[in-house]
């Protein structure tokens, strides 16, 4: 069974209120906004946007950001540097008049699915990238001043999502990203930044309690197809 049929068998064994997870969504947006005032937009892509930075930057709204850019070490031996977003992605520019560093949200949810199961997707996918926001605002890892270390900011960004998600009490969105998590470490493209970060979150203590949390709700081993 793949892992749409899955969840979507698992969201039905739910009673409605359950699994609204629209509502769930919003609440989390809202709240993840307030915690991070650099977000200037959070945009759900439809694939009809520009492709280049400033492009999308102005299609969404914003033609005067000046966007940033991020300088990835390439003796870091990483392998490729797989920055083609697989959910969603982080754009951060200069707005005039503004000394601080704006954020741009975007948001993809790739399966063509149910709206229960679309929902638990984006929340996982927005959750993810405001860890990128979390990590921009603090200076962590994606920072302007000289390379940066993408594995560490991937990693970062994941562990922010997971936490956050143990913490409102959302299984089934983290059962999501963590069976995807589990399927980038053992079945990613060696030496990529996917499988790199995410064998550093299955490796660590703490992958344990995130399996913990999803329990018997959602089957990561067999959603991630590494059974
Ligand atoms: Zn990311």
């Amino acid at each position: 069974m793949d892992t749409r049929q899955q969840y979507e068998r698992l969201l039905k064994r739910l009673p409605p209120e359950r699994f609204d997870y629209e509502a769930v969504f919003h609440r989390i947006l809202e709240a993840e906004r307030r915690r991070h005032r650099s977000v200037k937009l959070v945009h759900e892509l439809s694939g009809a946007e520009p492709r280049g930075d400033r492009e999308l930057l102005a299609f969404v709204g914003f033609p005067e950001a000046e966007p940033l850019l991020w300088t990835i070490d390439d003796s870091l031996s990483y392998g490729s540097n797989r920055l083609v977003p697989k959910g969603g992605m982080v754009k951060a520019a200069r707005l005039p008049g503004d000394d601080k560093i704006s954020t741009f949200v975007f948001l993809k949810c790739q399966e063509e699915t149910s709206p229960e199961t679309r929902n638990c997707v984006l929340i996982a996918v927005l959750m993810h990238e405001m860890g990128h926001v979390d990590d921009i605002e603090r200076g962590k890892h994606l920072r302007f001043d000289g390379p940066i270390d993408i594995v560490a900011a991937e990693e970062y960004a994941h562990r922010y999502a997971l936490r956050r998600m143990m913490r409102e009490n959302l299984r089934f969105p983290l059962g999501f990203l963590l069976g995807s998590i589990l399927k980038d470490a053992r079945l990613g493209d060696e030496g990529t930044v996917s499988r790199e970060s995410a064998t550093r979150i299955v490796e660590s203590g703490e992958y344990k309690q995130f399996r913990q949390f999803v329990g018997d709700l959602v089957n990561v081993e067999e959603t991630a197809g590494v059974g």
